[in-house]
């Protein structure tokens, strides 16, 4: 079975192929340049579940069957922000340094530091079929930094069953409890099942 991610990185190409690889036999993930999609895809939905749709139907597009997922951090003392806007909270796109500063700076007076990661995955099969399943995990936003691991928010954002930040957790331990494998096995067993 052959899967197109709407998603040009190889890592989360490789990611994928190994967690879903878990669960269901035979499956090969491909990434856009696999398929020479070339077309840029405008994530303008207004949820987490709404850009996974619309970047899984454009993979879809190619006659496949298309996968998107998108994914954020929401924050309850700040209305859910980021959100779906997490990769650019503080402006400009993945700066990770610069988001987690402006998320300190807004939480300075807050005493809620609940949170969750969110993250949506959607499919779209080349009959016009589609899913979408959604995976969250809560933690607290802590003040300072912990760990080197991982990427985004992952140094202020703590796991408390496990008294860590995501950033101090090996990927097999992230992806164990994380929104995204929680995204992935729901997906798994959905497609196991179709
Ligand atoms: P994407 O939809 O997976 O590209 O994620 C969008 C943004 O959400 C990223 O650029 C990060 O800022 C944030 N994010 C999503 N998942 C994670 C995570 O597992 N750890 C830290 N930040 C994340």
């Amino acid at each position: 079975m052959k899967i197109v991610l709407a998603s040009r990185n190889k890592h989360k190409i490789g990611e994928l192929q190994a967690l879903l690889g878990k669960h269901v036999e035979g499956v090969e993930i491909l990434s856009l340049d696999d398929v020479g999609f070339t077309d840029e895809i405008v994530e303008d939905g207004s949820s987490f579940e709404e850009n996974a749709l619309i970047k899984a139907r454009a993979a879809a597009s190619t006659g496949y069957i298309g996968v998107g997922d998108d994914s954020g951090l929401s924050v309850n003392a700040l209305g859910g922000a980021p959100g779906i806007y997490s990769a650019r909270y503080a402006g400009e796109h993945g700066d990770d340094a610069a988001n987690n500063t402006l998320l300190l700076e807004n939480l300075k007076d807050k005493s809620d530091r609940s949170a969750e990661f969110v993250c949506a995955f959607a499919c779209v099969f080349p009959d016009g079929r589609e899913i979408c399943v959604r995976g969250a995990t809560a933690g607290v936003i802590i003040d300072e930094y912990r760990g080197n691991g991982g990427f985004g928010y992952d140094p202020l954002f703590l796991y408390e069953p496990m008294g860590k930040t995501f950033s101090e957790m090996s990927a097999e331990e992230k992806n164990s409890i994380s929104h995204r494998g929680k995204a992935i096995e729901a997906f798994a067993e959905k497609l196991l099942t179709i």
